[in-house]
C-alpha cells in the first residue's frame, strides 16, 4: 500500500503527466482492488482514499447483461460497481474507471492523461503511429467511458498487456512492480519525444474549447462559452494548447466527437468527479 500512495503522489504531482483530479492508480492483493476514489486528486492522495473492492464480484459485472437506454445502463453499472465494495467502503466511490483497473493481470496499474501522449490519442494519425511505435500496445478507439470502455477491452486485454491508450483520453500502463510502471512511461514519452520537431513553445496558439480534446477538458473547463474562470480551467487550457501542439507531429488534432462530448457532459459519474474537485 506504501509503494502504491508513494508513486500516485508522484505521478499526480506532475502537471505534464496529470491535472486536477484526474489520472487514477489502483493495487491487487489477495483478491482486493484497491482503486483511487473517484474526484480526488492523485497529488495528495492518502491511504484512506483508495476504495477497496471484491475483484471477483467486480469483473462478473462483465457477465451481466445491461438496458441499451444510457440512463438505465449507467445507473445500474454504479449500482453493481457500489456492490463489488467491501464492507466498510459504502462511504466511498471509486474511479469510474474501476472496472477497466481490474482486467489488467499485473498488480499495479497507473492512468494518466499526459499532454505528450495525448498529443499522440489526439492525432489525426494516432492509432497508426501507435502501431508502428508500440506494437504490444492496445489501441481504443474513442468511446464512452466507464462500463463501455471496459466491456470493449474485456476480451482483448491478456496476461501479457501492459498498455493500453485510449484516443482522445489517455493512457493505462500495468505492471507487477512500480519501478516496471516508470520503464513503461519513459518508454513511450522517450519515444513521442523523438517525433517532435523540438523543444514545446512557451508560446502557443489559442484553442477552441467548444472542440474539447479529451473528457478531461469538458469536466474541467467546461464547453461553450460559459468557461469557469478557476485556477483548473487555466491549467486545463494550457493543456489543451499542448495537446494541439504535439498533435501536429500525429498529423494534426483530432477533437472529440460531439457524440462523445454530449454522453460526457450528461453523464452522472463525471458531474459526481466535477463536484469534488
Ligand atoms: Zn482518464
Amino acid at each position: 500500500m506504501k509503494n502504491l500512495v508513494e508513486f500516485s503522489r508522484r505521478y499526480g504531482s506532475d502537471p505534464e503527466l496529470v491535472l486536477a483530479g484526474g489520472g487514477n492508480t489502483s493495487m491487487k492483493e489477495n483478491g482486493i482492488l484497491y482503486v483511487k476514489g473517484s474526484g480526488c486528486s492523485l497529488s495528495t492522495i492518502e491511504e484512506e482514499n483508495f476504495v477497496a473492492m471484491n475483484l471477483e464480484k467486480l469483473l462478473a459485472i462483465l457477465n451481466k447483461e445491461y438496458p441499451t437506454d444510457d440512463k438505465e445502463r449507467e445507473a445500474q453499472f454504479l449500482a453493481d460497481v457500489g456492490a463489488a465494495k467491501l464492507p466498510g467502503e459504502e462511504k466511498k466511490r471509486p474511479s469510474v474507471e474501476a472496472l477497466l483497473h481490474g482486467l489488467f493481470r499485473q498488480r499495479y496499474v497507473l492512468h494518466l492523461h499526459p499532454a505528450l501522449v495525448n498529443g499522440l490519442t489526439c492525432g489525426k494519425d494516432g492509432k497508426r503511429i501507435a502501431e508502428e511505435l508500440f506494437p504490444k500496445a492496445i489501441w481504443v478507439d474513442a468511446c464512452r467511458p466507464g462500463y463501455t470502455l471496459a466491456k470493449l477491452l474485456s476480451d482483448r486485454i491478456g496476461p501479457e498487456t501492459d498498455t493500453v491508450l485510449l484516443q482522445n483520453h489517455g493512457v493505462f500502463y500495468a505492471s507487477e512492480t512500480p519501478e516496471g510502471l516508470e520503464k513503461l512511461l519513459e518508454g513511450m514519452m522517450t519515444a513521442l519525444k523523438n517525433r517532435l520537431p523540438g523543444e514545446i513553445p512557451e508560446k502557443l496558439e489559442e484553442v477552441e474549447l467548444s472542440k474539447p480534446f479529451t473528457p478531461d477538458h469538458i469536466v474541467y473547463c467546461g464547453v461553450g462559452p460559459e468557461l469557469p474562470n478557476t485556477v483548473n480551467a487555466h491549467l486545463l487550457y494550457r493543456d489543451a494548447q499542448k495537446i494541439n501542439w504535439y498533435a501536429k507531429s500525429f498529423s494534426g488534432p483530432l477533437p472529440l466527437e460531439k457524440e462523445l462530448v454530449d454522453f460526457i457532459l450528461n453523464w452522472e459519474a463525471e458531474s459526481y468527479r466535477k463536484k469534488q474537485s
